[in-house]
């Protein structure tokens, strides 16, 4: 066996990336987009189903995206300064640890409110990289987080909330982004997309950027069937992490989208789990939600031959205390 034959070319693996990266931040996006053959076989499905792993961000999900573009593009305009602006925003989510890490490695103080329950693991990775953590009764829920992140906001000078549902840089990164990237993987070879919704920057930016661009091209949102608020039914508890936030954001633009589809939580889990089974790729609960409603698609007669990406935003490591694992 000589060196030659040990390259990565030989074994399949990605390219070098022909690059040396300044700032962790310029790490961001540029995720791949994988096939899952055993789960069509299984499913016998006859369309070509296709994860984009947003997992392979620097901080592991979707939210490195918004994180970053949400500062750079306030930057950019002038409303903060590394060094003197504090950033303050309510989430129990991935969009806190995303803040985390742009922040720190652009120079500014975050503080992030969340309601007691959180888990352990996400209030230990805020602190790993220096922001405040302020927790808030979880009686009170997501509001009072928020209502605790506005009285920060009044209190200290020179502080700023990204505010994640009413950001247009939040939909405007993935149309210049996720979905170019999404288009140059395929060559504009695309025929559904699907994304789970949370802010629905995801979808919108997406739908918007290459629904002009492929005629007949449809973009799904997914929401939680235990709170279908889109489909016109209550919000309610769910245990899908990172969408179904029970209103309708400003980030949501519905009339981009061709329908948002429900999976229920036991669907999405069951999905997550079966990916990590058959095709080796272990991801979230809300990436199991998205997958399901790709393979439900993938199942009718009119689908067949169609290429369908669903948006797998986060790994499942990331739910190690939630029902994803379950038994196991
Ligand atoms: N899944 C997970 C795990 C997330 O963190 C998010 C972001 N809240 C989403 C899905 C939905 O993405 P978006 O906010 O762009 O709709």
């Amino acid at each position: 066996m000589t060196a030659s034959d040990l390259s990565g070319d030989n074994y399949g693996f990605a390219a070098p990336r022909g690059r040396v990266y300044e700032s962790i931040v310029n790490v961001v996006g540029g995720t791949p987009l994988v096939a899952v053959p055993h789960l069509m076989q299984e499913d016998k499905i006859k369309a070509r189903v296709l994860l984009k792993l947003e997992f392979f961000n620097p901080l592991g999900s979707v939210k490195d995206r918004i994180g970053a573009a949400m500062v750079l593009a306030a930057e950019k305009e002038g409303r903060i300064t590394p060094g003197r602006t504090v950033l303050v925003e309510p989430t129990s989510g991935n969009t806190g640890i995303s803040l985390a890490f742009v922040a720190a490695a652009r120079g500014y103080r975050l503080i992030v409110t969340m309601p007691e329950g959180a888990s352990i693991e996400r209030r230990r990775m805020l602190r790993l990289m220096d922001a405040q953590v302020e927790l808030t009764p979880s009686r009170l829920g997501m509001a009072g987080a928020i209502a605790r992140a506005n009285e920060i906001l009044r209190e200290t000078p020179d502080a700023w909330m990204p505010d994640q549902f009413d950001n247009e840089a939040n939909p405007a990164v993935h149309a210049a982004t996720t979905a170019e990237e999404i288009w140059a993987d395929t060559d504009g070879n695309i025929d559904v997309i699907v994304a789970g919704v949370g802010t629905g920057g995801t979808a919108t930016g997406i739908a918007e950027a290459l629904k002009p661009r492929r005629k007949g091209l449809q973009v799904f949102g997914v929401e939680p069937a235990e709170s279908a608020i889109l489909n016109g039914d209550e919000p309610g508890p769910h245990g899908i992490q990172g969408i179904g936030p029970g209103f309708c954001p400003a980030t949501l633009h519905t009339k981009s989208l061709d329908g948002v589809l429900t999976v229920s939580e036991r669907e999405a889990i069951a999905a997550a789990r079966r990916c990590a089974r058959l095709d080796g790729i272990p991801v979230g609960i809300s990436s199991g939600a998205a997958l399901h409603a790709a393979l439900q698609l993938g199942k009718k007669p009119e689908y067949k031959g169609k290429t369908i990406v669903a948006i797998a935003p986060s790994f499942a490591e990331r739910y190690l205390s939630t029902s994803l694992f379950n038994g196991l």
